[in-house]
């Protein structure tokens, strides 16, 4: 169902296009700057509607603009992404094709990885099994900058995530590539890589740390939600909402 666009949903769009993702305190002060520009009412709370308005549209350019979680801050974030290809081949007009063969290892390295990280030791390691152009120590720390400026990737202290807007994005491509090895957050239903783990090895369920701050918060002896052990992980403090965490 294809639903007409103002001026409004264009300007909204055309600033989504150039920054790919933003966070949702930021999306709604965008809605609310569209509006006022172009004169079209704005109800603080219909912000999923407009974009639902604007995907409709997005749909046969294969294009969405989709809502997830950051795994660092809890907050949720719109992404602008690409569904035509269902893979990383979307990203052949940026990267060769050995750098697109070293990202996929890093992304294997992080999804098999307990804590959802890859050092960079451990990428710099896996350039010895690659099948295309191997790369050298200095082309692979280039690379890795370029994927964190490109947020496809998150760094601190020489380890590496996966950035939000990879997760929104690259989701469908993770859950079918590492079918056993993907679990789901057990309180959000979502992909969960950064996160703790329930050390029963029967349950060997997984929280994000945003989600176990905020289950967990107030709760004198906190036990694991499905086979209710004791969760011996350090419960991390609920941040609070801030719009400069970019991610
Ligand atoms: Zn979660
Ligand atoms: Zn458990």
């Amino acid at each position: 169902m294809s639903r007409q666009l103002g001026d409004s949903h264009r300007r909204f769009l055309q600033t989504m296009m150039a920054i790919g993702i933003t966070n949702e305190q930021e999306a709604k002060a965008l809605y609310q700057h569209c509006c006022e520009t172009h004169k079209t009412p704005c109800v603080t709370d219909k912000l999923d509607e407009f974009i639902e308005a604007i995907n409709s549209r997005l749909q046969p350019m294969f294009m969405q603009i989709r809502k997830g979680m950051s795994e660092e801050n809890g907050l949720q974030y719109y992404a602008l992404v690409n569904m035509a290809e269902t893979d990383i081949t979307r990203m052949t007009s940026d990267y060769t094709e050995n750098e697109l063969e070293l990202f996929r290892k890093t992304i294997d390295l992080i999804v098999s990885s307990e804590n959802g990280k890859a050092s960079s030791t451990d990428i710099l390691n896996s350039t010895d099994t690659m099948t295309s152009k191997k790369m050298k120590k200095s082309e692979t720390e280039h690379l890795l900058t370029r994927l964190v400026q490109d947020k496809w990737l998150c760094e601190r202290r020489g380890e590496y995530t996966l950035s939000t807007r990879c997760i929104i994005e690259m989701e469908p491509y993770i859950r079918a590539m590492f079918q056993d090895q993907v679990k789901v957050c057990h309180i959000c239903h979502n992909i969960a890589f950064q996160c703790q783990i329930c050390e029963n090895p029967s349950c060997g369920i997984k929280i994000h740390n945003p989600c176990v701050a905020r289950y967990f918060k107030g709760r004198v002896e906190p036990r694991c939600p499905a086979c209710e052990d004791f969760w011996p992980h350090e419960i991390p403090e609920v941040r609070r909402l801030h719009s400069q965490s970019k991610k």
